[in-house]
């Protein structure tokens, strides 16, 4: 029987530009595995010399869909995995994955508490699977998602996040942008702060479930005011994606 920590070859079926420094990749898996929103692969390249490097990256789809995922990746510059993602991978190019992995930093439909989601960049992709997931299974329980981008070009998913804002589901999509603004932009401006997460946060009630992910700086810093605005500590659930700040 297959295991999650087990390698397999999968296959890219599909490439695709999300913003200029973004691209998400479909992989068919010969052992698929249902996955639950919020998990992620493992991600190995090996080196003719044998040299062999690692990385997780985020289920973005749905599990709804079989056979295969979306993987949606950052390229960060210097990086030894996302340049190679990026520069070289084609569709019909193999490469070894493993998962579904994690248990903690998980939604499921069949959780019907209000939900908060809170990304920065691209720690939009496995909150990006809960809303995927939860817009397949009819989900309509309240939910808010603040999403922090540097600009309007940087944000990821725009168009897939403008349909689900007006598809009238009782799902209120908020986006703040940090360094740059369109002139007519209509939504805040700012570093996430508390002011902005007790906006948010505080219409869906005692109860909420929050998701963060980000940058670790983010993550860290937003978790902490959440608490300080009681928010019981164990309805936030945090998944940091790198070292440097938003
Ligand atoms: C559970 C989990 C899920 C993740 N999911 C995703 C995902 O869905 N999409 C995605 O793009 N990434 C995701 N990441 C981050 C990913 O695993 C890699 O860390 C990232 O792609 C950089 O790898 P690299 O080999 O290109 O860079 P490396 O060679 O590891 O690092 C190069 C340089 O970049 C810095 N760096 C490393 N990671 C980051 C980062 N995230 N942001 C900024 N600087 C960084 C390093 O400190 C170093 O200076 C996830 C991480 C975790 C732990």
């Amino acid at each position: 029987m297959k295991k999650t920590l087990d390698w397999q070859i999968a296959s890219i079926r599909d490439v695709k530009p999300e913003t200029a420094k973004v691209k998400s990749f479909t992989l068919t898996l010969p052992d698929w595995m249902r996955h639950r929103a919020g998990q992620h692969y493992d991600i190995r390249l090996t080196a003719e010399d044998g040299y062999q490097a690692q990385r997780s990256y985020s289920i973005a789809s749905e599990p709804e869909r079989e056979g295969e995922v979306d993987i949606t990746v950052e390229r960060i510059n210097d990086g030894e995995v996302s340049t190679y993602m990026h520069d070289v991978l084609m569709p019909g190019d193999r490469i070894e994955a493993r998962g579904p992995i994690g248990g903690y930093f998980v939604w499921e439909a069949t959780m019907t508490e209000p939900l908060l989601l809170i990304a920065g960049g691209s720690g939009i992709v496995p909150l990006m699977s809960m809303l995927r997931h939860r817009a397949a299974a009819g989900g309509k329980n309240p939910a808010a998602l603040l999403y922090s981008s540097r600009n309007f070009a940087d944000i990821i998913y725009y168009t897939e996040l403008e349909k689900l804002r007006t598809a009238n589901n009782g799902m209120q999509i908020l986006h703040t942008l940090t360094r740059s603004h369109p002139v007519e932009w209509k939504g805040f401006a700012r570093r996430i702060d508390a002011d902005m997460l007790k906006e948010v946060a505080h219409p869906l009630g005692k109860s909420v479930q929050v998701y963060v992910c980000g940058p670790t700086l983010l993550v860290e810093s937003v978790a902490n005011t959440l608490v300080k605005l009681e928010i019981d500590a164990h309805q936030i659930r945090t998944e940091r994606f790198g070292p440097t700040g938003g």
